[in-house]
Formats: structure tokens, sequence, C-alpha cells
């Protein structure tokens, strides 16, 4: 499947619309080789990108320590670990 216009397509939910855009600038050989994996894993360049940067963005904003660092009380939840209140 190819993709002559992966930027055009925004890989949104239904109901989610993706409407905004964020714009990156790489250099040509960096363009070709996201494109060429985007190829190979049979999604948008656009999707590459979202899906790449969300997994980032998961592990920087969002705990990831496994439950066995979490302390649970009936009111609240937190991590051991990097102290991130899980549940109010
Ligand atoms: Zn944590």
């Amino acid at each position: 499947m190819t993709n002559p216009d992966p930027d055009g397509s925004t890989g949104a939910e239904p109901g989610s619309p993706a409407d905004k855009q964020v714009l990156v600038r790489v250099t040509e050989e960096t363009r070709e080789q996201w494109k060429e994996a985007a190829e190979a894993l049979s999604i948008s360049l656009s999707e590459l990108v979202r899906s790449s940067v969300q997994s980032k963005v998961n592990d920087t904003l969002y705990c990831q320590h496994p439950m066995q660092f979490r302390k649970s009380y009936p009111w609240s939840e937190s991590c051991l670990k990097c102290g991130v209140r899980l549940r109010a």
C-alpha cells in the first residue's frame, strides 16, 4: 500500500478529529528513512511520527513502573518510584 500524500491522512479515530498540525523539519536523508520505515510498517509517515512521539510522550509524562511499586489505599494510589499519584 502506498501513501502518495502521507501528510494528508490524519489517522484520527472516528469522533476525535486530528486537526492540529505539527511541522517538523528534517534532512532529506532523515525524511527518506522515515518514509522507508513507514512503508515497511504499512502505515503513513504521519502515523509513524504520531505513534512514535506518543510512545515517548507516554513514557515521559506517565508512570510506566510495574504494579509492585504502587502504593494503594482505598482513597488513592501512587507510585513509590516516581511519586506520581495514579489515582486521586
Ligand atoms: Zn512510577
